[in-house]
């Protein structure tokens, strides 16, 4: 009667979506959160919500393929997204980074009717944090600061062992004011840790001081490995060849990142603070005692400064986190 699963056995698997404004990443996990099958996808660059959506539907069949099981056989699929995220709605709202994404769009019943599962929404950055609090870095700690340095600076939070997400936009640490009006951020206001740290603020930067005649290798790196825009990796590679435009901008942003992070600790004393997102993850552990080291003169209790660690999951961890909100 009662069959026993055999080794390995996908009884409980579970479907994960990082959606990202370049890239849709898909996992299916078994009920370990041990990953049985992925996939990449760009994000599409045109069209509407509908079409976004079907690109993640067909991200999510081909991870499903990989791991041998149809999408319906899943326990449920979980969605880390951008945007103004409505977890009991299903629905996603204002995703700047993805197209024509400014009304609320049913993204959980469009993914729940193109896969045949029970689909759940939560914020890409929150669910990021949570899998590194439950599988990554953040697991000795009870409450922790995540910090994902990448386009933008996104942040979140786990307190006394939960996530926190205050009214639901808690742990928007790129925009604490480092600089009272000070730079151009853009949310449209001053002085925020992102307009100094954040990818996209940087190559506005790095741009506007071009544009006054000072010298930098940037644009043309971009150029010769044929990106349109500054990733991590070029800025990685101007660092290397010492481009001294990218130096100042890349020191200032460390500043910036010690500064916004310490005032965060300061009023909530986390146990740890786990530096990921794509810069964090491409600079890596240089970076990680840089940032650590640009925390300490603001932080008030400096006789115990927190844990600053790597997140540990890299490219997954997004569609992991999205993975476990699936539950049970
Ligand atoms: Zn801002």
């Amino acid at each position: 009667m009662h069959a026993s699963s055999p080794e390995g056995s996908t009884n409980g698997a579970v479907g994960g979506i990082d959606l990202g404004g370049t890239k849709i990443e898909a996992v299916v996990a078994d009920a370990q959160y041990r990953v049985l099958g992925s996939a990449r996808h760009p994000t599409p660059t045109g069209g509407g919500p509908a079409d976004v959506a079907s690109a993640m539907a067909s991200a999510m069949a081909e991870a499903a393929r990989a791991a041998q099981l149809a999408p319906a056989k899943l326990r449920g699929v979980g969605v880390g997204s951008p945007g103004n995220v409505d977890s009991e709605a299903g629905t996603v709202a204002r995703a700047d980074n993805l197209p024509g994404w400014y009304a609320s769009f049913p993204l959980a019943a469009a993914l729940q009717s193109a896969l045949g599962t029970p689909v759940v929404l939560g914020n890409d950055v929150s669910v990021a944090t949570n899998a590194e609090f439950r599988l990554g870095a953040g697991r000795p700690y009870r409450s922790l600061l995540g910090v994902f340095w990448g386009t933008g600076v996104g942040g979140g939070l786990i307190l006394a062992g939960e996530p926190w997400h205050g009214r639901g936009a808690a742990g928007e640490i790129g925009h604490m004011v480092i600089v009272e009006d000070g730079r151009q951020c853009p949310c449209g206001r001053r002085g925020c840790l992102e307009a100094y740290a954040g990818r996209g603020a940087l190559e506005t930067h790095a741009r506007a001081l071009q544009a006054k005649g000072e010298k930098t290798r940037l644009f043309e790196l971009a150029a010769e490995h044929g990106r349109d825009r500054l990733t991590s990796s070029i800025w990685a590679r101007a660092l290397e060849h010492g481009d001294k435009l990218a130096v100042k901008l890349i020191d200032r942003a460390v500043l910036a990142l010690g500064a916004g992070i310490a005032s965060a600790v300061n009023l909530l004393d986390v146990e740890a603070v786990i530096i990921g997102g794509g810069l964090g993850l491409r600079f890596g552990e240089p970076f990680r005692e840089r940032i650590a080291d640009a925390m300490g003169p603001h932080l008030f209790n400096d006789t115990r400064p927190p844990a600053v660690v790597l997140a540990a999951l890299g490219d997954t961890g997004g569609a992991l986190g999205a993975a476990l909100l699936v539950g049970g």
